[in-house]
């Protein structure tokens, strides 16, 4: 792609980057299942790479490809979301300080938990829509991460990147961001003052349910970020060539599948805000959000397909919703082709602090029509 213009988000990705091969034209890259690589007869690598839990060719252009989409130096992939998060947490060291968000993906929250009580690590916790409320939770001198999700799962409550990037840079704590369900399509969190971009990229820039993955994306090639490929290198949580290549594959199609997602999910908040079975919709494109201004402002390729419906009623209520659906599938993860349902509270334990009468929603490219009617269905039966 010529380096002089600026091409939109949907550009970079159905091109991957402009990629042909260029020993045989091909538009689409090949995989590289080597895992080993030759030396010649001076003993020097014959290309980049040597051994594939450091780089493999087909990590390349994917990686090209979530730098430029994401506006960042250098991008990292993963083989899991989980992993990549691992990474940055890992970069922490005794004595250091985190914050966090109260509502967030209880995977990484539980895991956060974990490498504080191990490791002596300080951690806080707190209601990231209240930038005050950061401030005085940051230790000056200690706390060197800021992890906050633009929308927080499975709340969607929104998160001011750029208020709390300006809190934590004031005491050179990294900002990182968990754009999982934000995607660079419709948020771009460097450009909003974040230091590093995580993604499970099993959810929308894969998108098709096909492929666990992670990634991370800096703002620039600093000593984190050494820190962080040395220790993707040392610990070995890289993807397998396939589950990489599949990542490219699911990107080209990443702008229309989250518009189409956005519109399906826009018009499904509309048709249930005020339904008699329905207490709240928990969705930011709706203007009776509290996050909505801040969505307006972040979110300016659509609001996604993530959205949540508090019943009326409890848990046993939103249980006899989330399994009475026929079309919609029960089951875990996000940012499909295929819309799922899933009762969080059951999946996250006593602890967690979601509301038991919330069914959260990751809708997907099917027909509104039909998504609304398979809701109002299960509505009935509650
Ligand atoms: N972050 C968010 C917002 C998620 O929803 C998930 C998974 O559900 C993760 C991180 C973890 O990613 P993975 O399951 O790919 O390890």
């Amino acid at each position: 792609m010529p380096e002089s213009k600026q091409y939109a988000p949907s550009t970079i990705a159905a091109q991957a980057l402009h990629f042909t091969d260029s020993t045989t034209g091909g538009v689409v890259p090949p995989i590289h299942p080597s895992t080993t690589f030759v030396r010649d007869e001076n003993y020097e690598l014959v290309g980049k790479y040597g051994y594939s839990r450091e780089q493999n060719p087909t990590y390349d252009q994917v990686e090209a490809v979530l730098a430029h989409l994401e506006g960042g130096a250098e991008a990292q992939v993963y083989a899991s979301g989980l992993a990549a998060a691992g990474a940055v947490f890992e970069t922490v060291n005794a004595g250091q300080h985190i914050v966090a968000p109260d509502m967030m993906y209880y995977g990484l929250k539980e895991w956060l938990v974990r490498i504080s009580e191990k490791r002596s690590i300080g951690l806080d916790f707190v209601d990231m829509t209240r930038p005050d409320a950061v401030r005085e939770k940051i230790r000056p001198g200690a706390t060197v991460l800021v992890w906050v999700e633009p929308i927080a799962n499975p709340t969607w409550e929104v998160t001011d990147l750029a208020a709390i990037a300006e809190i934590a840079h004031k005491d050179n704590a990294l900002l990182a961001a968990d754009c999982t369900c934000t995607p660079p399509v419709t948020t771009k969190a460097l450009e909003q003052g974040a230091d590093l971009v995580f993604h499970s990229t099993t959810k929308y820039l894969n998108g098709h349910s096909d492929a666990v993955g992670g990634a991370l994306i800096t703002c620039e090639a600093n000593s984190v970020w050494e820190e962080i490929k040395h220790l993707r290198h040392k610990l070995g949580a890289v993807p397998g060539p396939f589950e990489a290549w599949l990542l490219l594959r699911g990107l080209r199609t990443l702008s229309i599948r989250y518009e189409r997602a956005s519109e399906n999910a826009l018009r499904i908040a509309r048709h249930f805000e005020g339904h008699p079975k329905v207490e709240s919709v928990l969705y930011p494109g709706l203007e009776s959000h509290p996050g909505h201004a801040i969505a307006c402002k972040q979110m300016t390729g659509g609001f996604g397909g993530m959205l949540s419906l508090c019943v009326t009623g409890g848990k046993d209520e939103a249980l006899r919703f989330a399994t009475g659906l026929r079309l919609i599938l029960p089951a875990t993860s996000l940012g499909g082709v295929e819309s799922l349902a899933e009762h969080r509270k059951t999946i996250e334990g006593p602890d967690s602090l979601v509301p038991e009468n919330l069914v959260r929603f990751s809708i997907g490219i099917e027909s509104a029509d039909d998504l609304i009617d398979d809701l109002e269905h299960a509505l009935q039966r509650i």
